[in-house]
């Protein structure tokens, strides 16, 4: 049975009712257990357990210790294309934006990640958005290899494809794939994804199974938070992460909990979660899911990311850009825009939030970020809080 089966059977809202009227007693007891189950997580995201935030987040620090070590592994994004043919509300490369477009050359991926490797990065997310034209297969096997020799670590986040469309990507050296359901609400779903193939919202839902089934062996999921209520999303990533651990145990399994940032396009956040509330879901996850990552990306203000790295954080990305060339200017003499699949010249039109996101010279990042701290301060930061920041752990070689 696929989690599309599980999660039909599941009724997420009335879980988020429940987690509404639980009382002080019930998060008590939860918190004292062990093994916590989806009954005790509702109640770990509760308003009432909000009132044991400090006990929550010393568990979750002893855990994570206990886990992981005092490491924060780090990361960069590494954008090939903001070329998409979905019209995802949020999303500021959806297909209708006027934006700067453009899709690197394998020779400008690698510029990008020797500018990456340069800073100490040998962890990278390859980043596209879905178009089969600019951002084919064979494309994303290309980057993937010519990586091999410069980044121990490469991971994708691209369009979802089929379980025989993965396998040559893993066999060119990717190791991971990241999936955001964005929205586990089927009806805001529906009213989030106005076009494209990605308004086939089980089709995402199965994505991370048939990654597993392709041998990645890093798994990422998360929902974008802003659209749904947080504790639907969050109960129904967590029903979703049990399912992983359950069915696809041989990979290591990351949630990530983004939250929304302005992009061209101006979408407003539906919903809200505050950073208290953002604390207590990073601790709730972290109590359910001891051995699961947690990461944190440059979505968030400066302040919360600092905070939040000895609660339970493992994984942080860090010195990041959200548009192609972001880190070199790589790509910048073929910008474009694109309409219906085909490139046009620069002319009177493009975005006004495209003029002044700061990289007018390069294309249109995805979405502002809010810690434009380099790579090497964050590392700085990690170290004066006691921690290793670590730029690599795992190499091809040692599979
Ligand atoms: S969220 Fe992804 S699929 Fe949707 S418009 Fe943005 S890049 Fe394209």
């Amino acid at each position: 049975m696929s989690f599309v089966a599980e999660f039909n059977s599941l009724s997420v809202s009335s879980l988020v009712e429940r987690s509404l009227e639980v009382g002080s007693a019930a998060v008590r007891e939860s918190l004292a257990k062990s093994s916590p189950t989806l009954t005790d997580f509702v109640r770990l995201i509760s308003p009432a357990a909000g009132e044991f935030l400090e006990t929550m987040s010393h568990r979750s620090q002893q855990l994570t210790r206990q886990r992981f070590g005092k490491v924060i592994r780090l990361f960069a994004p590494l954008y090939l294309s903001n070329e998409c043919i979905n019209n995802c509300k949020y999303c500021g490369f959806s297909r209708d934006n006027p934006i700067l477009r453009v899709t690197l050359s394998v020779e400008e991926v690698l510029r990008e990640a020797r500018a990456l490797k340069a800073q100490g990065f040998r962890n990278v997310l390859l980043v596209a958005g879905e178009h089969p034209k600019f951002v084919s297969n064979g494309y994303l096997g290309e980057c993937v290899a010519a990586l091999r020799e410069e980044m121990p670590s490469v991971s994708l986040e691209v369009g979802p494809l089929e379980t025989a469309d993965y396998r040559p990507l893993v066999t060119a050296g990717a190791e991971g794939l990241v999936v955001y359901q964005e929205t586990y609400d089927r009806a805001i779903y529906q009213e989030m994804h106005t076009a494209g193939p990605k308004r086939n919202f089980d089709w995402r839902l199965e994505t991370p199974e048939r990654a597993y089934g392709a041998g990645f062996r890093r798994i990422g999921i998360g929902a974008l938070y802003g659209l749904a209520d947080w504790r639907f999303e969050a109960l129904a990533v967590a029903a979703h992460a049990d399912y992983l651990l359950r069915h696809c145990w041989k990979a290591a399994l990351t949630i990530s909990l983004p939250r929304l940032r302005p992009s061209a396009g101006d979408f407003a956040p539906r919903t809200q979660i505050s950073d208290r509330e953002l604390v207590q879901l990073v601790c709730a996850f972290r109590l359910m899911f001891p051995d699961v990552g947690l990461v944190l990306s440059t979505r968030e203000p400066v302040k919360l990311r600092d905070g939040l790295i000895p609660l339970g954080i493992t994984l942080m990305s860090a010195g990041s850009h959200t548009e192609p060339g972001g880190y070199t200017g790589a790509g910048k003499e073929h910008i474009h825009h694109t309409q219906r699949g085909q490139i046009v010249e620069l002319a009177s039109g493009a975005s006004e939030w495209a003029a002044t996101n700061g990289h007018a010279t390069n294309a249109t990042g995805q979405f502002d970020i809010a810690d434009a701290r380099s790579a090497e301060e964050v590392a700085k930061l990690i170290q004066h809080l006691g921690y290793e920041p670590v730029w690599k752990d795992w190499d091809a070689a040692l599979s």
